[in-house]
């Protein structure tokens, strides 16, 4: 569903993504690892062509989504990829109920009435029903990020993508915003998830890339990248994370 051909992105000099060749299947779960600095976000910001690129092309579902001189996308357009970051951004004016409707209303031009009819069985899947009323700064942080992710699938997008989705959580917070996760993948949505939470990697990944330096250096099963790593460069960030 998602094809990523010679994907090559410059800062000026720095070259922050080499050649990237990446196919994501329908309803796959990808999960990327890497150290700090080695273009996880940039690529995912690439899928959703937040980023302008120097060379390769971004498809989703044969429509394409970014390549060197493509133009910006449409907000609609862009919705149908779903991106969900580590800090929630939620509007704090807005009740979790508005917070999910906005885009519905705004971009897609729902009346009120349909908008509730998308958000209500969502926020119920992300086990929020009771908490539609309320301001984000009355929510804790998971059930802040499950507003995000909440916001992000009213917009029917075909695919999700998250970037480090739990890092700015409370341990006690990190699992419920995974099983939600894990619970999307259990409905067949096909993702790409930045994290470092290494056994929920293990769990919910269809398949593990290790980027490094701009590069995927492997990509395999969650198994044989995690446990089994074959390269020298995976093997050492594997034995630092562990
Ligand atoms: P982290 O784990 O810390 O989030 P990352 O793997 O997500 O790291 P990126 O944010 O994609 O890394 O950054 C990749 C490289 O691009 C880094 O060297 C970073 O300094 C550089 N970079 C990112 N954004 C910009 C920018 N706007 N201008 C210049 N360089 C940038
Ligand atoms: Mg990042």
């Amino acid at each position: 569903i998602i094809k990523i051909n010679n994907v090559s992105k410059w800062y000026n000099d720095l070259q922050v993504l080499k050649d990237i060749n990446l196919e994501i299947y329908n309803g796959e779960v990808l999960v990327i690892l890497g150290p700090s600095g080695s273009g996880k976000s940039t690529l995912l910001r690439t899928i959703n062509g937040l980023e302008n690129i120097q060379s390769g092309e971004v498809f989703i579902n044969n429509e394409i989504y970014n390549c060197r001189n493509c133009k910006a996308l449409s907000r609609k357009k862009r919705a149908e990829v779903g991106m969900v970051f580590q800090q929630f951004n939620l509007y704090p004016h807005m009740t979790t109920l508005e917070n999910v409707t906005l885009a519905l209303r705004m971009v897609k031009k729902k009346t009120k009435e349909e908008a509730l009819e998308i958000a209500i069985p969502i926020l119920h899947k992300v086990g929020l029903d009771h908490k539609s009323h309320s301001y984000p700064s009355q929510l804790s942080g998971g059930e802040q990020q499950r507003v995000a992710i909440a916001r992000s699938l009213a917009m029917q997008p075909k695919v999700m993508l998250f970037d480090e989705p739990t890092s700015a959580l409370d341990l006690e917070l990190i699992n419920e915003v995974l099983d939600t996760i894990i619970g999307l993948s259990m409905d067949g949505m096909t993702m790409v998830i930045v994290t470092h939470e290494l056994g929920f990697a293990r769990r919910v990944a269809s398949r593990v890339a290790f980027l490094d330096k701009g590069e995927i250096i492997e990509i395999d099963k969650p198994h044989d990248i995690i446990i089994r790593p074959k390269k020298e460069r995976t093997k050492m960030f594997m034995k630092k994370i562990f």
